[in-house]
């Protein structure tokens, strides 16, 4: 009898099932898998691969006499996977370099009818109940606990959008909620709105391991779903927060730097560009300049800054 395929097995064939039904046959096999696994990954890939030899640097003195004791005993690996430049198991789409971003303006609308007002959050509810339990990209198997789906009002006229879920967001399965999030609400509340007001979201709603930057097929995997939010909530405007929210949201490979201070555009939403909540938590002289952005879109939105708290009160 086959002996039934290991997890990571039928973590990749569910990969490749996933690519066949995007229409995507064409799969090659590569020679250096090391340059997407992620630790995580790797440490279930090797949890399942047959021991490596002890001695992986160094040729035997004389020739080894090998004998093979019980059945039971495992049989060595054909190959170390680790050490060779094996053929890989991954598809190629795992490794390539990014492609260029593409604009989510230049995506076919998913959301073709605008939705009324009053039936947004059940619209919401259906693109949460689509996305499921979802395995649709490798961050489903890189130790997500929550899918991040965003959190706010269905009808709100400002929406934020962040990288991806920490380790807060994936252990509450709310966005920001750790301490960037603390710093986002603090900037809300300066531009007079409560939290509860906007709606906040991410490129992708599964944490990257180890809080890495998502890779170019997780964001793109996963922005189908973000480009859904956007039609249904249909902010006035979206504040891309850091490079990777840029990236994605705008198509466009480029320093923060330069895309902040201008008005983009996005699913017909006026989109600016700020430094991201954690960069800001390390670096607090760039905060001025993220009030600078915030108060731009402040303007934008008809918004006045609450009044300060009066002197010994
Ligand atoms: N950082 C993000 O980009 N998103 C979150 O939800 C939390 C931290």
């Amino acid at each position: 009898m086959t002996p039934p395929p290991s997890p990571p097995e039928q973590q990749l064939r569910a990969y490749v099932d996933y690519l066949r039904d995007m229409g995507i046959y064409d799969l090659y096999r590569r020679d250096n898998p090391s340059a997407i696994l992620t630790d995580e990954l790797r440490a279930t890939l090797a949890a399942h691969a047959a021991p490596a030899p002890a001695v992986r640097t160094q040729a035997p003195q004389t020739p080894a006499v090998r004998v093979t004791p019980a059945a039971s005993v495992r049989p060595a690996p054909a190959k170390d996977f680790f050490v060779e430049p094996t053929p890989s198991p991954l598809p190629p789409e795992f490794a390539a370099p990014m492609p260029k971003p593409v604009s989510f303006d230049a995506l076919v609308p998913l959301q073709s009818l605008l939705v009324p007002p009053a039936e947004r959050a059940a619209a919401l509810q259906a693109v949460r109940d689509r996305i499921g339990d979802c395995t649709r990209c490798p961050l489903a198997y890189a130790g997500r606990r929550n899918i991040v789906f965003a959190d706010g009002d269905p009808n709100a006229r400002l929406m934020f959008v962040g990288e991806g879920p920490g380790a807060d967001e994936d252990a509450t399965g709310l966005p920001f909620v750790g301490k960037a999030g603390q710093l986002l609400n603090n900037m809300i509340a300066a531009m007079g709105l409560k939290r509860e007001e906007v709606y906040i979201a991410n490129i992708v709603k599964c944490r990257p391991p180890g809080n890495r930057t998502p890779e170019y097929v997780e964001a793109t995997t996963c922005s189908q779903f973000l480009i859904e939010q956007i039609d249904i909530v249909q902010p006035q405007v979206i504040v891309a927060l850091g490079a990777t929210a840029a990236t994605y949201l705008l198509g466009v490979k480029q320093s923060l730097s330069s895309l902040r201070g201008v008005w983009h555009s996005a699913r017909g939403a006026k989109v600016a560009v700020t430094y991201h909540p954690a960069f800001l938590l390390r670096d607090p002289r760039q905060k001025g300049e993220a009030w600078k952005d915030l108060q731009r879109v402040m303007a934008e939105l008809g918004l006045k800054p609450p009044p300060k708290p009066a002197q010994g009160s």
